[in-house]
């Protein structure tokens, strides 16, 4: 597209974002690709204060967990994943879970558990059933965001129970909601060449579906930055908002660079997303998803520095204080596992912006102004 032609298109979305309209697929490609970065941020800035969005910025004080690292499904990004046989491989009891996470509450004060883990063959549904009604009986004033989808499905393998059975039985016990992952890029093209052991995107989108409906809230995601076209960046977006339209029930988007470190990319010579591309994303994926409220700049994998200037590009979150966080660090995250809040609101403070300390709903807790 010709720098002229390419100008012209901008305009005409700009006009569509003042008022408050729609943007389809074609308006996806123009602003995936265009290369007035400065224009996408003003863009996406203007789209969600459009949209009713604030100068408040969230954060929420949180626990990484893993239960184990054990995984049957190879996918060919992924750092964190071993086998049962593997040196490194663990697989913690609930009981440890529990320790470990008393632990470090004590010095912490988090308000939410993540926890995600690979999909082990040596475990039954009654270990995930237990982790959660453990930590909610030691905790039961933390918010417990636990299981992609991706685990929800293995769940659902291993006791030949339904979706909804395994979903209703895990929210009996005290989960609270889901982390957004096992989402990648649900084009089929893409999934065979990065993900090729995974269940099909249609159980992403059905455990999805059925948790709105039995009143579990959701978090989305996209792992972008491997093999993908726009074209399928764009294609994730919008349906993610069709599903959004059809439940209400994503309580935020993040979009999460890939980092090749230690897998079979690395090898291949990707290295990993340029800043500039992490704000494209961060700008494009605020104009196209128009119902999903809240847009996380995820610093643990960003850095802080680039989270802050994410805030000008369509992000309203940085998500937490991340008390430990291991996945990304297998594949070479860098950044401080322990951010303090005192950081967190120099950083959003500095951007212009209110620094709001939330709950896993959005609920504020405390605001620095
Ligand atoms: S990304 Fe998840 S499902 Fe895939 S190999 Fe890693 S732990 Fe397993």
């Amino acid at each position: 597209m010709s720098v002229v032609t390419q100008q012209t298109a901008l305009d005409a979305i700009w006009e569509k974002v003042e008022a408050g309209e729609r943007l389809n697929l074609e308006d996806g490609l123009t602003l995936m690709e265009s290369d007035d970065l400065l224009q996408l941020g003003e863009l996406a800035d203007a789209a969600r204060r459009v949209r009713g969005g604030t100068d408040e910025v969230f954060f929420v004080q949180n626990l990484y967990l893993n239960q184990t690292n054990v995984c049957r499904v190879k996918c060919k990004f992924c750092a964190f994943a071993v086998t049962q046989k593997q040196a490194d491989a663990y697989t913690f009891t609930p009981e440890q879970l529990v320790e470990d996470a008393l632990a470090q509450r004590e010095g912490t004060g988090f308000t939410e558990i993540h926890m995600v883990g690979g999909e082990s063959p040596h475990v039954d549904f009654g270990y995930y059933v237990d982790i959660v009604s453990k930590l909610h009986e030691a905790m039961p004033d933390v918010h417990l965001k636990l299981f992609t989808a991706s685990e929800i499905h293995h769940m659902t393998t291993l006791s030949g129970l339904t979706h909804e059975q395994v979903l209703v039985e895990l929210r009996d016990a005290g989960l609270g909601s889901l982390p957004g992952g096992g989402a990648e890029v649900f084009a089929d093209r893409v999934r065979r060449l990065v993900a090729p052991g995974k269940e099909h995107p249609d159980f992403w989108f059905h455990t999805h579906r059925t948790a709105h409906g039995l009143g579990i809230p959701t978090h989305c995601t996209m792992l972008y930055g491997h093999v993908e076209t726009y074209e399928e960046r764009v294609d994730h977006l919008l349906r993610l908002r069709g599903l959004q339209d059809e439940t209400g029930g994503f309580l935020a988007f993040i979009p999460l660079a890939f980092h090749p470190e230690n897998t079979v990319f690395e090898r291949r010579g990707w290295t990993h997303t340029a800043g500039s591309d992490d704000l494209k994303m961060m700008a494009v994926s605020r104009l196209l998803l128009d119902n999903v409220p809240n847009v996380k700049a995820y610093w643990i994998m960003m850095g802080m520095p680039l989270a802050a200037v994410a805030l000008h590009f369509g992000a309203n979150d940085v998500q937490g204080t991340v008390v430990r966080e291991e996945i990304f660090h297998a594949a070479g995250a860098t950044t401080e596992t322990e951010q303090k809040i005192e950081e967190l609101v120099h950083f959003v403070g500095e951007a212009g912006r209110i620094p709001v300390q939330r709950d896993t709903l959005y609920n504020e807790l405390r605001r620095w102004e």
